[in-house]
Formats: C-alpha cells, sequence, structure tokens
C-alpha cells in the first residue's frame, strides 16, 4: 500500500469502503443513499465510494486502501449467483451491482476485511460466500409470516427478532429479543458454510448472519441506518464494525510498509 508522502496527509480513521449502487436508468447512474455514509462518519470511519468496474479484477488496488467493507440495501440479487432460475415474483435485478458487491465481498472475505452487510447487503455477503437465498419469501416459505416490507416509517421497529446467544451479534446488542424495520421480500435460505444464522424472527426468517471463520463479517436483514436517531442502540453496529476497521488497520500497520494485502 502506497502512502502519501510529505503533502501533510493524515489519516487515522479507519477508510470504510461503500459499494456503489447501480441503476440503468438515463445513461447509467452510481449511487449510495446518505444514511450509510453518515452512520459511517458518526461512528467514526471515513466514507470511501467504490462504483462498478469494467474490469472487476482492477478492486483489488482499491481494496487495498480499505479497512472495511460496507455492502449496502438494495435491489434482489440475481439468482443465478445462486444456481436457481427466476420465480415470477422476483424483484429488479443488476449485473452491474452484482458483479461488483460479489468480486469486493469475495476479496474482503479472503483478506478478513470486517464486513457489515445490510438487507440486500447480508443477502449478496451470504451468497458470494456459497450460501443461498430465498427469492421471494411470501411465495416460497408456507405461511403465515409477518409483513416484512412495512409500510410504516423507515425507522419504526415493526417486528421483533431474538438473537442467538455467544455470537458477535449477541456482543453488540446482547442476546434475546430486539425489534427492527423490516424492508425485504428475499431473505437468506442457507447460510454459507461456515456461516451461521445469528438473528431469526419467529416466522421462522433468518435476520442476521455471521460467519465464524473471519474476524468481522455480519449481515443484518433490517436497516439500522434508518433507526439511528430514534434508537441509539442501533449505532452500535456501525462502531463496533469501525472498531473491528480500526483495529485491523492497526495490525497492518504494525506489519510495516511493504505489506502485502496476505499479510494484512
Ligand atoms: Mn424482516
Amino acid at each position: 500500500m502506497t502512502t502519501p508522502q510529505g503533502n501533510g496527509f493524515v489519516n487515522s480513521k479507519p477508510i470504510i469502503g461503500i459499494t456503489c449502487g447501480h441503476t440503468f436508468e438515463g445513461s447509467g447512474r452510481f449511487y449510495v443513499n446518505e444514511p450509510y455514509v453518515r452512520c459511517i462518519e458518526a461512528a467514526g470511519g471515513l466514507p470511501f465510494i467504490i462504483p462498478g468496474l469494467k474490469s472487476a479484477a482492477d478492486l483489488d488496488g482499491l481494496l487495498d486502501y480499505i479497512d472495511g467493507l460496507l455492502l449496502p440495501g438494495g435491489v434482489d440479487v440475481a439468482p443465478i449467483h445462486f444456481d436457481e432460475e427466476p420465480i415470477p415474483a422476483l424483484g429488479d435485478v443488476n449485473p452491474v451491482w452484482d458483479e461488483l458487491e460479489l468480486y469486493a465481498a469475495r476479496a474482503a472475505l479472503h483478506l478478513d476485511l470486517p464486513i457489515l452487510g445490510i438487507c440486500r447487503g447480508a443477502q449478496l455477503l451470504n451468497v458470494a460466500a456459497g450460501g443461498t437465498l430465498y427469492q421471494d419469501i411470501d411465495s416460497q416459505i408456507p405461511g403465515p409470516l409477518y409483513q416484512h416490507t412495512q409500510k410504516a416509517p423507515n425507522w419504526y421497529p415493526s417486528h421483533s427478532l431474538s438473537v442467538e446467544e455467544g455470537t458477535l451479534l449477541a456482543e453488540i446488542f446482547g442476546s434475546g429479543d430486539v425489534r427492527v424495520n423490516s424492508f425485504h421480500h428475499q431473505s437468506i435460505k442457507e447460510p454459507a458454510r461456515g456461516f451461521e444464522a445469528t438473528a431469526r424472527s419467529s416466522d421462522g426468517i433468518i435476520e442476521a448472519v455471521e460467519s465464524r471463520m473471519n474476524s468481522f463479517v455480519l449481515g443484518v436483514q433490517w436497516h439500522p441506518e434508518h433507526m439511528v436517531g430514534y434508537y441509539p442502540r442501533q449505532m452500535k453496529l456501525f462502531t463496533s464494525f469501525i472498531d473491528a476497521a480500526m483495529q485491523r488497520k492497526g495490525r497492518c500497520k504494525a506489519v510495516g510498509t511493504g505489506s502485502t494485502a496476505e499479510s494484512c
């Protein structure tokens, strides 16, 4: 990793890569919803926005500069990535977005970068690691299910979930019941190898997954970035993530300049 020298550049904050959403509307557009950026900033991180590149392998050059990866919410993950054909209730998919995030997530898992996946980001993370999804929970899971696409305001904790003891999520939140908002019609079906479901709503939907093989790899199915203003406990997801990125940054610094991606 090259550090700019002699220009007064000093950065003590961990740099958090945020993958861009993408739309084909107009001539094509990349975007990141502002609340993700604000939560990373508020937690002490420095957001670094990463677009989908024509050559995904060039992302390696960007990932060398980051200390953590945030995978935000968005459109559906295309079922081709977990070996299924599309069902009628599948929503919008976007190959530019999928390719960016699958590459970035796999590289980050390999590097043991701290990863926080939110909603689509949690699903994408699971698929990147080899897990599967329900393409549409209402048509694929025998009911009755709760309303997981809430019509209440986006900060409102519309359904409850239960956090497993002895997990990273329990360290952050405490185990037991938490109420969360809900804006998803896909969900994790089978957690990837080395991953485990660490929170479920009582209708059986997996609401959080984490990797047992990485230091901080967590996906949550809800949207904490919309809740933090009303429910400060949700901010702990971001502060814990930034703490993990800070620790990794410290470890890499200790390894010294010239360290390769593999060594830190
Ligand atoms: Mn839900």
